[in-house]
């Protein structure tokens, strides 16, 4: 098959899998918002590198692929397991050892296992020429990274096996017959823009950047981090939050309504936040180590 032939029909895949709904991760409002965040903290270096590796298709925007991982999974089932982490049923902890696996078993299938490895492809596949090196896609690892790091801030991607993340946990949001994960995922953030920001979802995410203070800022880049990227802590921070906020109250065949969501938002809306600004901070990382790679 000639090249040309293999690119439409690819395109023309991808494009079908667009059509698909989400079904698990952030919603696609909630990874579009860590990526608008994170695109303000990209140095100008960071910037140029990530948009020279970003599918014409995003024109030159971050957020706007940064569901493309969901709309993939289908398609590449490998990739369906690396969104969350399943950690034993009421223990409230997380362990990289312990838990960083597939159904199958395979080590390091997981959400923080994904981000380790594209964080390592991103790092260690340019030359000091400037050329990339072809045994990895990079953008493709650009996507994949910038949407594990939304879901590893999502509390119920590092739930408990037994109910799969909340999964299983079926429940009314209001007079919707739902679950648990997806009121994580979607529907607190719906009724938050509804509710707060006329379902205006730039309004929403630049009144979420409005609240991020330099102080902020300033203790993601100092975090107690010694390597480039620390996934085990913000999977661990994300088990803590579900035991705390996303399972209490919330079980099987209850309803969640206003008690539920007011007190929630504001989890959802730090977990957006810090997403964005851990991304950003992992992007700047990544690229001024390669500075090679920067295009002016
Ligand atoms: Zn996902």
């Amino acid at each position: 098959m000639d090249v040309l032939k293999r690119h439409w029909i690819f395109g023309a895949i991808v494009a079908f899998l667009f059509l698909i709904p989400t079904i698990h991760g952030w919603g696609k409002d909630g990874h579009h918002t860590v990526c608008k965040i994170a695109e303000n903290y990209l140095t100008h270096e960071a910037l140029a590198a990530v948009k020279a590796l970003l599918p014409d298709s995003a024109e030159g925007e971050l957020a706007a692929v940064c569901d493309w991982a969901d709309q993939v999974r289908f398609h590449y089932h490998w990739s369906s397991a690396l969104h969350y982490v399943d950690t034993p049923d009421f223990r409230c902890n997380y362990d990289y050892c312990r838990d960083c696996h597939d159904t199958a078993g395979r080590k390091d299938r997981c959400v923080t296992g994904a981000i380790y490895n594209y964080t390592e492809q991103l790092m260690s596949e340019h030359d000091d020429s400037g050329l990339y090196a072809t045994s990895h896609n990079l953008t493709e690892a650009l996507m994949f990274l910038s949407h594990y790091i939304g879901d590893v801030h999502q509390p119920l991607h590092v739930g408990f096996l037994g109910d799969l993340g909340g999964n299983s946990i079926t429940i009314r949001w209001y007079r919707r017959k739902t679950n648990l994960h997806h009121v994580w995922d979607n529907m607190i953030i719906e009724s938050a823009l509804k509710t707060f920001y006329s379902k205006d979802l730039s309004a929403m995410t630049q009144a979420i950047q409005k609240n991020i203070t330099a102080a902020m800022v300033d203790e993601v880049s100092r975090e107690n981090c010694k390597s480039t990227v620390c996934p085990d802590l913000y999977a661990s921070e994300s088990i803590s939050l579900a035991c705390k906020y996303a399972y209490r109250n919330a079980t099987p065949g209850s309803t969640l309504e206003d008690d539920y969501f007011y007190s929630r938002w504001p989890i959802v809306k730090s977990r957006l936040a810090q997403g964005g600004v851990r991304l950003a901070t992992l992007l700047n990382r990544i690229f001024s180590k390669n500075k090679s790679i920067a295009v002016e």
